[in-house]
């Protein structure tokens, strides 16, 4: 176990977070304000991002990629952590690795155009009756000839407005239970699937989080993502990366972010004729979210590496996800704290960061599932999740 910087990866980690300074920080107020990214100034984020070699770093090189190691990218997605969701998914891409799982022939058509940005795609799964429950899904895709029909419904999908296609969860086989789900690329456009209206949320203004509706979708076999009934296989294999990736690697980012602007906060604002940070209880915050911050990320680097090692990391993946998910939570409300009215108020970005943060308790499996996957881990014998040596 190695942690020190390659050369490589200082100049990686200095790039990203002098584009996310420079090129995407002074955007986020007017995207807050008018709740929308416009799509040439998206498209001009993804341009430079592309010129820097940022966009899509997660991907092999074979198919375009940056191919970075996944310790690499964890440290890629802190930085872009820096900054609000749709900038990030405008400068880094949504190229989720569930498509490195599609024939060649779907790699061509979805995968290749995803990590060059003509296309981009989002994953839709819950549904209004099925969310932690992904297995209780109602859409239903009925085999027709070769091919399949496709009815049903999703909400909640991030992005939904910009994206081009989706993979979707169906049921092919009703008697099969978790093995009779599938999953299934839609296109937009394709008869009988509508967007629905975007759901407004909390935070995170500016991505969309729409409905959508399938009704008779006429589906063929090029349209199916991996292989029948192993839908939910998939989508758990391959998305727990993406929350060490979106969750846990971000929230690093956002709190360290937020961190640097109460301990200038505490410096410069005085109050009974001293800087604010003399004062011993905003130090124990201080030093509170510090640890906190430092732990995760330690965190994180270590499981990344086993990642890196071919390991298996289902336990720490639920563990990290809820730890950084919390780590974050106590961060921003500590902030608000620190910063008083000031950072109750919308003048500042810190009532923002607060909004947006709550979203990873819930989002990509809640606290309470991971923690629930986390025991049962535990109860079957694997104690690597707190005994490395175990
Ligand atoms: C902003 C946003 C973006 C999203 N983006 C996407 C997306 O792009 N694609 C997508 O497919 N989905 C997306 N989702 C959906 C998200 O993944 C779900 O909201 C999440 O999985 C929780 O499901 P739910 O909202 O139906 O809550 P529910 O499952 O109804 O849970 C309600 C409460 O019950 C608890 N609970 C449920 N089951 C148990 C249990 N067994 N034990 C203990 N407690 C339990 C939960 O922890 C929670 O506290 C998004 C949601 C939001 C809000």
């Amino acid at each position: 176990m190695d942690f020190s910087f390659t050369e490589e990866q200082r100049l990686l980690v200095g790039t990203i977070r002098e584009f996310v300074h420079r090129e995407l920080k002074p955007l986020e107020e007017d995207v807050e304000a008018g709740g929308y990214l416009a799509d040439d100034v998206a498209r001009k984020i993804r341009q430079k991002s592309q010129k820097l070699g940022l966009y899509a770093v997660n991907i092999p090189r074979e198919f375009g990629g940056g191919g970075l190691s996944f310790l690499e990218w964890m440290m890629a997605e802190e930085q872009f952590g820096r900054t609000s969701d749709i900038l990030i998914r405008r400068a880094f891409g949504n190229v989720y690795e569930i498509l490195l799982e599609a024939s060649e022939k779907q790699k061509q058509t979805y995968l290749l155009p995803a990590v060059t940005g003509e296309r981009t795609f989002s994953v839709a799964f819950t549904e209004p009756e099925a969310g932690s429950d992904a297995a209780a899904i109602r859409t239903r895709a009925e085999r027709s000839g070769e091919g399949w029909v496709l009815n049903g419904s999703k909400h909640f999908i991030s992005d939904g407005l910009f994206s081009d296609f989706f993979v979707v969860t169906a049921v092919t086989d009703p008697t099969a239970g978790v093995h009779g789900i599938s999953t299934f690329i839609v296109e937009k456009g394709m008869m009988g699937f509508t967007i629905g209206r975007d759901q407004p949320m909390m935070g995170l203004r500016g991505t969309s989080h729409v409905e959508m509706q399938f009704e008779n979708v006429s589906l063929s076999s090029d349209h199916l993502l991996g292989s029948e009934g192993q839908g939910l296989k998939l989508a758990f294999a391959t998305l727990g990366r993406v929350r060490l990736a979106q969750v846990v690697a971000r929230s690093i980012g956002k709190a360290t972010l937020v961190m640097d602007q109460c301990l200038d906060y505490a410096r410069e604002r005085r109050q009974f004729g001293a800087p604010i940070g003399d004062f011993q209880m905003i130090q124990q915050m201080l030093a509170d979210s510090a640890m906190e911050i430092n732990g995760t990320r330690l965190a994180l680097w270590h499981t990344a590496s086993r990642i890196d090692a071919g390991e298996e990391v289902r336990g720490s993946i639920s563990m990290l996800k809820v730890q950084a998910a919390e780590m974050l939570g106590h961060v921003v409300d500590r902030a608000v704290q620190i910063f008083g009215g000031a950072g109750y108020c919308r003048d500042l970005p810190i009532e923002r960061y607060y909004r947006d943060a709550r979203i990873y308790r819930i989002y990509d499996g809640t606290s309470e599932i991971h923690r629930a996957v986390l025991a049962k881990q535990m109860m079957r014998g694997d104690t690597s999740v707190y005994d490395i040596y175990g």
